[in-house]
């Protein structure tokens, strides 16, 4: 009969048999929950429970307003979300909830049966009622204590699933697959997931601030570094008071939409236009694009100190545009201290948009607005813009305090995916 059973499973001891076994639902089915599985979580060594830590946190976030949700940690690799009373369509929605969290790597709803083969058997074999093709059952012990090897478990539930529906079984490319897990106070009985966000959880890698045009790039960009950990703002230039809000109603949808990934995300919006024409009307012709970008850093280093951001993070991509050559870039990594974190910058556009679409920004990206950058870009722009040069610009108009002045205009918004109802913490 099918069998994976894992000899790295956690040996959970069983508590003497004592354990209440969870009562069936009115469905006769057993308990529907969550059962996650996390990844590199599980190699952090002795900085594991941090980031046990800080992923239960992060869980407890994303779950607000769907109810009481009971969490269990079981071993370093598995997470059990138990929602009491809760219908098969509210555990559905936490389900979908925990895909967006970072740091799980598979999300599977699950039967809570309790540990008594005949009942498991029950809810294995009826969880195939209707399906055609083969099948496997793929049984593991968190428990080794459990009267009979996984081998033992798929090879019995394995008989009855055949004698009941007369499937093929196939080991290696099954139809349909039956789980079977025995835990420490209980048995999970199901049939498939779906993949999480994999990384780490946010925050565990700190805090970063993301320039955020209204492009298809910097809000994978943002994901990105989301997704090892980082706890990110987000800064947006306007055109205002030379351009419409446009520019700031995608700002503020594609914040809302990353929002489901990390929960409690500013938006720090600056009207940059009179900047824009004040660089402009210096004559500084072929550098106006890098000079703005220059300004625009600084601009977000002064904002990072206040918000004790650690790194800036640009949806920059090599050569994808006249101001991402190497030399343009060295230009702008010249204009602050800060680290600036181009998670793109080896990306084809075509993988950048396959990601945008797979997080649910790239339909906002494509709506039409008036880049603020595009306002007032020159004729011929300098693809190796001369470091001196650019200094000796922003020396002539008080680069600095303009950036600090920038700032100071600054208007915050909380983009946030749950509405306005639910304030979060940050
Ligand atoms: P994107 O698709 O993210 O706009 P892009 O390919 O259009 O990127 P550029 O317009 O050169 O490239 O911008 C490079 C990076 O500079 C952006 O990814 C973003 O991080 C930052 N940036 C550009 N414009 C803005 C803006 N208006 N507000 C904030 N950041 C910006
Ligand atoms: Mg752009």
């Amino acid at each position: 009969m099918a069998v994976t059973s894992d000899s790295a499973a956690d040996t959970a001891t069983v508590s003497a048999g004592a354990a209440p076994g969870p009562a069936a639902s009115e469905s006769g089915l057993g308990e529907l929950c969550v059962l996650m599985k996390l990844g590199e979580i599980v190699l952090k060594g002795s900085n594991r429970k941090l980031f046990e830590r800080r992923l239960h946190n992060n869980i407890r976030n994303a779950a607000r307003g769907l109810g009481e949700i009971r969490l269990t940690q079981r071993g370093a690799g598995v997470i059990i979300l138990r929602m009491p009373g809760a219908s098969d369509l509210e555990v559905a929605e936490l389900a979908e909830r925990m895909r967006n969290v970072m740091g799980i790597v598979w999300v599977h709803q699950v039967r809570r049966v309790a540990k008594d083969m005949d009942a498991v058997t029950d809810i294995a074999v009826r969880s195939l009622a209707g399906r055609t093709g083969s099948f496997a059952v793929r049984a593991r012990r968190r428990d080794k204590r459990f009267p009979m090897t996984s081998s033992e478990i798929a090879g019995a539930i394995g008989a009855r699933i055949k004698e009941a529906h007369g499937l093929p079984v196939n080991l290696k490319h099954p139809d349909n697959t039956v789980f079977v897990e025995v835990d420490k106070d209980e048995v999970f009985v199901f049939n498939d997931g779906v993949p999480g966000q994999g990384g780490l959880p946010v925050g565990m890698s700190g805090r970063g601030l993301v320039l955020m045009s209204g492009g298809i790039d910097s809000p994978v960009a943002a994901h990105r570094m989301m997704r090892r950990g980082l706890k990110v703002d987000f800064l947006h230039f306007s055109g205002m008071p030379f351009t419409g809000p446009e520019s700031i109603y995608k700002a503020y949808s594609l914040v809302r939409q990353l929002d489901r990934f990390q929960v409690g995300s500013r938006l720090f919006v600056v009207p940059f236009g009179k900047a824009q024409q004040q660089l402009k009307s210096s004559g500084i012709e072929r550098l106006q694009i890098v000079a703005q970008r220059r300004l625009m850093l600084k601009t977000a280093e002064a904002l990072a100190d206040e918000l004790k951001a650690q790194a800036l993070i640009t949806g920059d991509a090599l050569g994808q545009v006249s101001s991402q050559t190497m030399e343009n870039l060295t230009a702008l990594d010249d204009a602050v201290d800060l680290p600036i974190l181009r998670p793109l910058i080896g990306m084809d556009k075509t993988e950048i948009m396959d990601q945008a679409r797979r997080i649910g920004t790239l339909t906002i990206s494509e709506l039409p607005d008036e880049d603020c950058c595009t306002l007032l870009t020159p004729r011929q722009v300098e693809t190796a813009a001369k470091i001196p040069d650019l200094r000796q610009i922003e020396k002539r108009l008080d680069a600095e305090e303009l950036a600090e002045h920038l700032v100071s205009t600054a208007q915050l918004h909380k983009p946030s995916f749950l509405g306005d109802a639910a304030p979060a913490r940050i």
